[in-house]
Order: structure tokens, then C-alpha cells, then sequence
């Protein structure tokens, strides 16, 4: 009884794994096909002035339109990609994408702020920066529209030589960001090291920030340390408007999150940045009405 048993669990043992291999390989054979067939697509979370709601930019965040089954988030696909050493490729679209878009709105007169992540891989390639700024200047984007992200993990497994890699792209006016902050332990010498502008708090911290009262100190702080080291302040994952007025109290620039928007099609978000962009213009024609 117990022998066939064991007998019967290393048989399921081995097809388990089997199916996974299996698994892995389809999905790496389905990844190069959608390279091919170009069925990665960006979407983009809109990004608000916290203070008055105002819509700034846009993250951009890369989604996968397969064929049968629908919209795949990165969640589902990034790290098989990562393991096959496919995401470099990905990302290389991601880039050349959201510059071709950023281009077009440039010459419509929007000038949203996009940020763009970016893998370990990619930002250690030689070539990183220049790739990015030929990228920017065949698609005549001025570089203040662009911003780059990096996980802090990343930014900090080595932050002399990321600092020195980016800052090409900072020099060009290219902005840097330090995503997922706060999930990596960063001492806080090294992170005046990196000379980013942007870092962005970790919807784990801003989910938590009105229930969970230790949640609400780390944001504090965060945003107390962030700004005296002269950085800009992003919350991600902002949900509820209580959220939002804990932010806005303690100074936090910028938000993204349900609260404001879901990651969207290009043409969704053109369409609710422009209104917005007619909206600014209303609201200062107004003024200047009333001040004449
Ligand atoms: P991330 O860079 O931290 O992006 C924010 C993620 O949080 C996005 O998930 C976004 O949809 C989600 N999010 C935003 N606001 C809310 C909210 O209010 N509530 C909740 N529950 N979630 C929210 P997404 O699009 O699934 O992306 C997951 C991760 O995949 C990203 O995390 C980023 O690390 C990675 N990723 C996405 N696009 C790219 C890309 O083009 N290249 C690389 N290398 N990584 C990417
Ligand atoms: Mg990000
Ligand atoms: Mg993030
Ligand atoms: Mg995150």
C-alpha cells in the first residue's frame, strides 16, 4: 500500500515537472512568435499632480495580446521572458514604442511625461543609454518627455556603475526614476549616490497608509528623507481618496493608481490627457477673464 503509494506520488512527481518544462517551452516558443507577429502592445497608467489632480504623464507598461487568450499582464509573462532571454528584446520594443508615440504626441502639441521600466539586463547592456537616446532622436522626442525607471533592487546591486551608465541619458534631460522604493533596504547614503530624480513609494507601503499606522510612518518618512535629498515623489497604487489625503498632507507631488486611472490603451489615454490639457486651458482663460 504505502510502496505504491510512494511509487504513484514520484510518477505524479515526474509528469508535474514534465508539464512544466513543457509548459516553459511553449510559452518561450509563444513569446518569439508574438516578438514576430508584434503582439506586445504598451498601455499607460495615468500619473496626477496630487495637490489639484492634475494629469502629468503616463507610466507606460507593456502588455501581451495573445491570440487566444486575451491580454496577459507582465506579471504572467516577465520572468519566463527573462529566463529565455527574451525581455531584452521586449523591452527594446517597449522603447521604440513609446518613443514613436511620444513622437506623434509631441506633434499634436501633448507633451505627456512617459516612464518607461527597465530590466536589469537592459540597463547593464554597454550600449544602453546611446540605444535609448538614438531611439529618442529618430523619433524626435524632446528628452524631458522621457523618464526612465529601475527597481531600487536593481538601481542598487551596483549603484556607481548604474548611476554611470544612466547618466548620459540624465545629461540629455532624460529623467531617472527609483521604482518599487522602499521593498529593497537601501542604505541611505547609496541612494544620494544614484542622482535620480523621481523615486517612486511601493503600493504595498501606500496601500497600507491609512489602516495599518507603521505603514503611515514609513511613507512619512520616505517622503521627509526623499525631499530633503531633493527628490521628486511619486506614490504608486493610490486606490481610495483617503489615501490620496494622507499623501497630499505629507507633501507626496505626484500619484498613480485605480483612484486615478487604469493602465489603458494609447488612444484612451491621448483622448483623457487632451481633455485634461482643454480643461487646464479653460480653467486659465477663465482667470485671465476675470483678472482683466
Ligand atoms: P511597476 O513598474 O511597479 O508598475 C506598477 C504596477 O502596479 C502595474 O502592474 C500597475 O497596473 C499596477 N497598479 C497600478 N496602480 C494600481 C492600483 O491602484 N492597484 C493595484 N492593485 N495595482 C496597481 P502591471 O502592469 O501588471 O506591471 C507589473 C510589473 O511588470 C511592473 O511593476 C513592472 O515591474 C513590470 N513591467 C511592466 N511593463 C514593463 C516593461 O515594459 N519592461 C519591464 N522591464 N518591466 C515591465
Ligand atoms: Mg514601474
Ligand atoms: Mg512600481
Ligand atoms: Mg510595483
Amino acid at each position: 500500500e504505502a510502496k505504491a503509494g510512494v511509487v504513484n506520488s514520484f510518477k505524479f512527481a515526474r509528469r508535474d515537472v514534465n508539464s512544466r518544462a513543457y509548459r516553459r517551452l511553449v510559452i518561450e516558443q509563444e513569446l518569439r512568435q508574438a516578438l514576430e507577429r508584434k503582439e506586445f502592445e504598451v498601455f499607460y497608467q495615468p500619473q496626477v499632480a496630487l495637490h489639484d489632480g492634475a494629469m502629468v504623464g503616463a507610466e507606460a507598461l507593456v502588455r501581451w495580446r495573445h491570440p487566444q487568450r486575451g491580454l496577459v499582464g507582465p506579471t504572467d509573462f516577465i520572468d519566463i521572458a527573462e529566463e529565455v532571454g527574451l525581455l531584452d528584446a521586449i523591452g527594446g520594443f517597449v522603447i521604440d514604442d513609446v518613443c514613436r508615440q511620444c513622437g506623434i504626441w509631441a506633434d499634436i502639441g501633448l507633451f505627456p511625461k512617459i516612464a518607461i521600466n527597465v530590466s536589469v539586463s537592459q540597463c547593464q547592456q554597454p550600449d544602453f543609454a546611446a540605444n535609448v537616446l538614438k531611439a529618442i532622436e529618430k523619433a524626435g522626442v524632446p528628452p524631458g518627455m522621457l523618464e526612465i525607471e529601475i527597481t531600487e533592487t536593481v538601481a542598487m546591486l551596483d549603484p556607481r556603475a548604474t548611476a554611470r551608465e544612466l547618466s548620459p541619458l540624465r545629461a540629455a534631460g532624460v529623467r531617472l526614476a527609483i521604482d518599487d522604493f522602499g521593498t529593497g533596504y537601501s542604505n541611505l547614503a547609496s541612494l544620494t549616490r544614484l542622482q535620480f530624480d523621481i523615486l517612486k513609494i511601493d503600493r504595498s507601503f501606500v496601500s497600507e497608509c491609512v489602516r495599518d499606522g507603521s505603514a503611515r510612518v514609513v511613507v512619512a518618512t520616505i517622503l521627509t528623507m526623499a525631499h530633503n535629498l531633493g527628490f521628486e515623489v511619486v506614490a504608486e497604487g493610490v486606490e481610495s481618496a483617503a489615501q490620496r489625503e494622507f499623501l497630499v498632507s505629507q507633501k507626496c507631488e505626484y500619484g498613480q493608481g485605480y483612484l486615478f486611472g487604469k493602465p489603458m490603451p494609447a488612444a484612451d489615454f491621448e483622448a483623457q490627457f487632451a481633455e485634461h490639457r482643454r480643461a487646464d486651458a479653460r480653467d486659465l482663460l477663465g482667470q485671465i477673464r476675470r483678472t482683466a
